[in-house]
């Protein structure tokens, strides 16, 4: 009877399943276009990239790189012609190409799902609207407002920018009235939104897949410490309790089925003290804090996403093997002392047998951008922990 089933889904799916050697389009270059283009490739499928900036992580990959702005329409048409489907890597393109892109192909996730997840106002009102948990917030409607909505929302908070914001960037907390002066004059002129500041016990995500036939598969929760605002370790499986983990699985899927989603759906969560679940972020998109699946997991969330826009099955998200995942950033080049650059000790990380290294192939270290990251995999995540911290230090300690 179940191998009926099964049988019967595959039917169902074989529908609209595009098959490897059809091409795939991703809007954006970066490590996350890359790391999609790699498991695409391994799965028989072409890849073609859509980037404004030249010599982006994901051309050294890609079967055909097209550079050109979003909005050069006649480029952008000739690049979904060529693409049984299309997708996107972040969420800062412009919707307007995206509508063009849907007339032409199939892009998935909807444009509908970037138009909501692209804005944090929209995103919440829209997560508020759903009755789904999220931070309180308070929109700034007019700049004149900005004081009025920190004091509704209560101090400290954090304001940030609407439009375009990622790793902190575009967002202040305020905790008394100097900051909440400064925090006036620094968003002058842009469109904000005012959250109360949570003081979490944790910070998980959740990535949950979805195909047109409305199969979903839930990654396991990572465990996500940040440094400065970014993604710093992630630790999987996340050390929370058998309850909440159900819980932020539940929250994902339901989350997917109510936005249509039909891709990849990162959903980023603070745990509070009184073991609360909110909805900080939504991303519609692989996350950095999925990458421990390339090498602990069954199915990389790369592979997901392929699988989960072209139609195919979903694969096993589950855990091989407890992960831990560290992101490599600029710092790691650059001597706090001198300021000099050097390279880190990569054999730091490459000698040890239970650690993957991924580098994107950026060519300039800055602070702060993602150069690459490795994994760490090992018996207990405790252990995988110890080991990821220990690798970091001897990385660090390299370039200084
Ligand atoms: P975001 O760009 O909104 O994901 O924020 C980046 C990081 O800033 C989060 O992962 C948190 O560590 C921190 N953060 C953002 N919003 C809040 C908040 N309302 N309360 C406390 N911490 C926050």
């Amino acid at each position: 009877m179940e191998g009926l089933l099964a049988s019967k889904r595959l039917v169902q799916l074989a529908v609209s399943m595009i098959l490897p050697g059809s091409t795939l389009g991703v809007l954006g270059g970066g490590q996350l276009g890359r790391m999609f283009a790699q498991a695409a490739q391994s799965l028989g499928y072409r890849v073609h990239i859509f980037e404004p900036a030249a010599d982006c992580p994901a051309s050294a990959v890609a079967n055909r790189t097209f550079t050109a702005e979003y909005q050069q329409v006649e480029e952008l048409s000739l690049f979904a012609k060529s693409c049984a489907a299309v997708t996107y890597e972040f969420e800062n393109v412009p919707v307007e190409p995206l509508w063009k892109i849907e007339s032409l192909t199939r892009l998935l996730p909807h444009s509908g799902v970037l138009e909501i997840c692209q804005n944090r106002l929209r995103e919440k009102t829209w997560l508020k609207k759903s009755g789904f948990p999220h931070v309180p917030f308070a929109e700034v409607e007019a700049h004149e407002d900005l004081a009025a909505a920190a004091r509704r929302v209560g101090l400290p908070c954090v304001v940030k920018t609407a439009d375009f914001g990622y790793d902190g960037k575009g967002q202040k907390k305020v905790t008394d009235d100097a900051s909440l002066a400064a925090a006036v004059t620094a968003f002058q002129g842009v469109r904000a939104v005012i959250e109360r500041f949570i003081d979490f016990k944790c910070e998980l995500s959740v990535i949950v897949a979805r195909n047109e036939a409305g199969e979903s598969r839930v990654f396991p929760i990572a465990e996500n410490i940040h440094t400065k605002h970014i993604l710093d370790f992630s630790i999987v499986p996340a050390r929370v309790s058998a309850a909440v983990a159900r819980e932020a699985e539940a929250l994902a899927v339901a989350i997917a089925e109510r936005i249509g989603l039909v891709g990849l759906l990162a959903v980023e969560l603070f745990l509070t003290d009184r073991g609360e679940l909110l909805v900080n972020e939504l991303a519609p998109r692989p996350h950095n804090s999925g990458h421990w699946s390339l090498d602990g997991g069954r199915t990389s969330q790369f592979e997901q996403h392929v699988r989960a826009i072209c139609g195919l099955p979903l694969g096993d998200p589950s855990v091989r093997e407890p992960s831990v995942m560290v992101n490599i950033l600029g710092d790691a080049w650059i001597n706090p002392a001198t300021g000099q650059e050097t390279a880190p000790d990569w054999g730091a990380v490459l000698s040890y047998p239970r650690a993957k290294l991924h580098l994107y192939g950026k060519k300039e270290p800055r602070v702060g951008r993602k150069m690459g990251h490795f994994t760490v995999t090992a018996d207990s995540v405790e252990g995988a922990l110890e080991t990821a911290r220990v690798l970091k230090e001897k990385l660090r300690r390299a370039s200084s």
